[in-house]
């Protein structure tokens, strides 16, 4: 297989793809095992209205401690199961419980579940979801999709539809890592989505960039042109939750908030704190 100069290099390169391409295979195996017998967990991280300080909702995050390897990435099992097709069949797991757990908090707060792109190109989506919320009891109302600009590239007229037909049922959409793909204006007027969730390497970038404020201000202000309300993610500092309220940003999320918690709907800091600086100025 090798070619006769560079033999050598191209045995070892061959050999390190196959390794990589079976330690991928291996994950997809073992990440089948583990959505077969419901093993992910769900993180919940807090989403708060900058206006009222009041809890919005909480993002569902999915977890996955390997027999062996321990907590792996979602980056890393995400882009396996999507590339072995078990995403389908975990993102259904992923909906269902975070629906059950929903259903069962002590205040109705709203659950937000990502979805992956593979799954919006399943015409048989809607109706799983409205499944899912008849045997679990959460309205729908209560149910937020988060899905990113990838999503709408691959089969636009189709993605529409189902988008369409889940917003028919009272679930709502957000965009989700606003500015970091595909985004067309043309997008954000065409699908009905319900808020703009601006990603966190622009609120990572604010304090020491002007160019990434000037973004953040030019999001929200697009964000109120077209009445959607606009989430900044990954706040860490009291700084950018400043800022953030003063440019009218009316939601956040991030570890100064509250980190992912395994425990259900929690927060890190003490929410007195946090109402507080919320409601400052
Ligand atoms: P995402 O949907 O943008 O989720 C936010 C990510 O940012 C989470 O990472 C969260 O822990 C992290 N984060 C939140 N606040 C902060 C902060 O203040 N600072 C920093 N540095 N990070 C913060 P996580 O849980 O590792 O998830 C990564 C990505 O994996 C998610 O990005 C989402 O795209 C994907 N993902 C997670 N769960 C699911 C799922 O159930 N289904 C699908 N399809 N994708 C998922
Ligand atoms: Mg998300
Ligand atoms: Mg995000
Ligand atoms: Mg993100």
């Amino acid at each position: 297989r090798a070619k006769a100069t560079h033999g050598v290099q191209l045995c070892r390169y061959e050999y390190g793809m196959d390794e990589v391409a079976r330690k991928r295979r291996q994950m997809a195996n073992d990440l089948r095992d583990a959505i077969a017998v419901d093993g992910l967990s769900l993180a919940y991280q807090v989403q708060r209205s900058l206006d009222s300080g009041e809890v919005t909702g909480y993002e569902a995050l999915a977890r996955w401690q390997h027999p062996i390897d321990g907590w792996i990435a979602p980056q890393d099992f995400i882009s396996v199961a999507e590339e072995s097709g078990c995403i389908i069949e975990l993102g259904e797991c992923v909906l269902r419980r975070a629906c059950r757990e929903a259903a069962s908090w002590p205040e109705p707060h709203r659950v937000a579940v990502n979805l992956s792109p593979v799954q919006l190109t399943r015409p048989s989506l809607a109706t799983t979801l409205a499944e899912i919320l008849l045997e679990t009891g959460l309205p729908p109302s209560r149910l937020e999709l988060e899905i990113t600009e990838t999503a709408l590239i691959a089969d636009k007229t189709s993605a529409l539809h189902i988008l369409r037909q889940i917003k028919a049922m009272g679930v709502s959409i957000a965009i989700d890592d606003f500015g970091t793909g595909y985004s067309s204006l043309e997008t954000l007027h065409s699908f009905p989505f319900d808020k703009i969730k601006i990603d966190r390497s622009f609120v990572l970038e604010s304090e020491k960039s002007e160019q990434a404020r000037a973004i953040i201000r030019a999001v929200i202000a697009l964000g109120s042109t077209i009445g959607m309300p606009v989430l900044a993610e990954g706040v860490e500092t009291e700084a950018q939750l400043d800022m953030l309220r003063s440019e009218g940003c009316s939601e956040a999320q991030g570890y100064l908030l509250g980190r992912p918690s395994l425990e259900g709907p929690s927060e890190s800091k003490p929410s007195e704190i946090i109402r507080t600086a919320i409601q400052r100025g």
